[in-house]
């Protein structure tokens, strides 16, 4: 068994739930006879609150996949790695990301409203803010 990364994939600071993750997709991958490709961890552009800029997802092909054996796949993925994982079957790649909900396991954010936006993101957001106070006091003030 071997997984391989899509060449440009960025894996320096991916942690340690989802190497785990992608040791049980490639079991998953093998009984389909496909060989696990995974096409992005920490680079590339993703939607807001991704984790995948924390190294807590990964992103996996499956058109190397058996015709129509994706759902399950995922299925079985998600089975494997349980309660704390989060396996999505998007339009042409499963992505995966570590959600632990079990509260035992390293707290890290969830993907929902409560996760910090990337730096950049909250400067911009800061920055537009002030912006926006500012022109407010001006109008209003
Ligand atoms: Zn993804």
């Amino acid at each position: 068994m071997s997984y391989s990364l899509k060449p440009g994939v960025i894996s320096t600071g991916a942690q340690a739930p989802i190497w785990w993750a992608i040791s049980q997709a490639e079991s998953v991958w093998s009984r389909y006879g496909a060989p696990l490709v995974v096409t992005s961890l920490l680079e590339g552009q993703h939607v807001r609150n991704s984790l995948h800029p924390y190294g807590m997802a990964a992103d996996l092909r499956i058109w190397n996949l058996p015709s129509g054996a994706a759902g399950q796949a995922a299925r079985e993925l998600q089975q494997a790695l349980g309660a704390d994982f989060q396996v999505m079957l998007e339009s042409d790649h499963i992505h995966i990301e570590h959600q632990p909900r079990s509260g035992s396991g390293p707290s890290w954010p969830t993907s929902g409203g409560e996760l910090p936006a990337a730096a950049s993101d909250n400067t911009l957001i800061a920055v537009a803010g002030a912006g926006a106070i500012a022109i407010a006091f001006l109008l209003f003030g």
